[in-house]
């Protein structure tokens, strides 16, 4: 072969990504055949906005074409950080980076526990700082589109800490996917596969007590109309009402959101601030009522064993495929076989190409579940005005794209479109 093993793995890898920046093409407003028909205010009565004259028809007209481009600019930011992270990995690898870096440690230390460590978070450092102009870009696009409360600051500080949480996480995975490496080669795929599943079960039932009340302040619903007309919901649909919570989102942003989130004891419907504020109770009702089918459905069980599955595959054929590049690439690599460490960069590197090919199938799937939820409220409030006219306010406060192109839908969107959640509640049929 004349053309370096580098450079034809670097322009595989740049024409697929290319492929996938050519594919973001945005969708013209005249196909937006849902426009939002609501403003955002703190107006109780929606049919008083939809009323509202042809200044807020402009208003809206102009919301809209502001969400297609700031949905596409959110697209190309994607794929493009994403070619960018490919091109990143293949560089540290093939240039023998990697292996320098372990090299470097192994003069401190020979002791493998403290190479896998100190690899670990010297290779995250690396990454926060080349990833850093990708998600400072990332925040400017929230501040361009008006749709971020956080100065850089505030923001800069939000970074350094999921950083260290991420550090924290990251060890234990990593030293627990090197000591399965070292131990059993043949068969640590499987040791990894099962013990992700318990590691991803305990980090979902710990992330509602122990990690994100790190970034965000969380609030029992205080009792009044609003928490009784939700406990009387709870009961209509046979389900505890748990705790409900509501979070300080609009410290960091002005979108709306609400979340189930947690397992077992710590199972939770957590709001944003925003969206207690700007929607009716018969909207928080429609927003709640669809977190409980979340729960009701067991969504967060289906999808432990989703990602349990496809990270299973995963990590089966990085055992196919790892030792044969690093055997196919040893001069370049320098590195000795799959449990040397500075062979990271590479499990991520056939993790991350794995997912790209895999793309669709994930937000598929969360597709089917959302929809599942948006089915289960429908039925709950029986009340399609509601859930119409929060999926309007969702689009225009968060500044969503009604209509994305298919393409996209199919290899982004977690939940179904605005538009055809709006449609599904029109021609639903109790
Ligand atoms: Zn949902």
């Amino acid at each position: 072969m004349n053309m370096k093993p580098t450079n034809i793995i670097l322009s595989c890898i740049l024409s697929i990504w290319f492929v996938f920046l050519i594919l973001v093409q945005p969708v013209s407003p005249q196909d937006a055949s849902q426009p939002p028909s609501s403003i955002s205010s703190t107006d109780d009565s929606s049919k008083e906005a939809s009323s509202q004259g042809t200044q807020s028809q402009l208003e809206k007209e102009e919301r809209l074409k502001k969400a297609i481009d700031y949905q596409r600019a959110k697209n190309i930011h994607h794929f493009v950080d994403q070619g960018y992270t490919l091109v990143f990995l293949v560089l540290f690898l093939f240039l023998g980076i990697s292996a320098f870096f372990r090299r470097q440690i192994e003069r401190i230390t020979k002791k493998r526990f403290w190479v896998v460590a100190f690899y670990t978070l010297l290779f995250l450092v690396v990454v926060f700082i080349v990833g850093f102009p990708s998600s400072y870009y990332g925040f400017s696009l929230e501040h361009k589109f008006e749709l971020s409360n956080q100065t850089f600051s505030q923001w800069l500080g939000e970074e350094l800490k999921a950083l260290l949480v991420l550090g924290i996480i990251a060890l234990i995975a990593v030293e627990g996917i090197y000591l399965a490496l070292r131990k059993a080669p043949r068969r640590w795929w499987i040791y990894v596969s099962v013990v992700f599943i318990f590691f991803t079960i305990v980090l979902v039932n710990l992330a509602p007590i122990l990690i994100m009340p790190l970034f965000n302040v969380y609030t029992p619903l205080p009792a009044g109309e609003l928490r009784d007309r939700l406990v009387k919901l709870s009961h209509k649909a046979n389900v505890e009402v748990g705790d409900i919570f509501t979070m300080d989102m609009s410290k960091q942003t002005r979108k709306v959101n609400a979340m189930f989130t947690g397992l077992g004891n710590t199972k939770r419907i957590v709001l944003g601030d925003n969206l207690v504020k700007e929607f009716t109770p018969d909207e928080i009702e429609v927003v709640i009522a669809h977190e409980m089918g979340h729960n009701l459905l067991h969504h967060i069980w289906w999808g432990i064993l989703f990602s349990s599955v496809l990270a299973g595959l995963g990590f089966f054929i990085i055992h196919l495929i790892g030792p044969r590049i690093i055997t196919r690439f040893r001069n370049k690599l320098r590195i000795e076989n799959m449990a040397d460490v500075a062979g990271l960069p590479l499990i991520l590197l056939i993790f991350i190409v794995y997912g790209i090919i895999t793309m669709p199938i994930s937000p598929a799937f969360s597709r089917h579940m959302e929809r599942q939820a948006d089915r289960f409220a429908l039925e709950m409030t029986q009340n399609k005005e509601a859930f119409i006219s929060t999926m309007d306010k969702l689009a225009y406060i968060n500044l969503a794209d009604p209509n994305p192109s298919p393409v996209i839908e199919f290899l982004l969107y977690d939940h179904p479109p605005i538009s055809k959640r709006i449609k599904f509640a029109q021609e639903y049929e109790f």
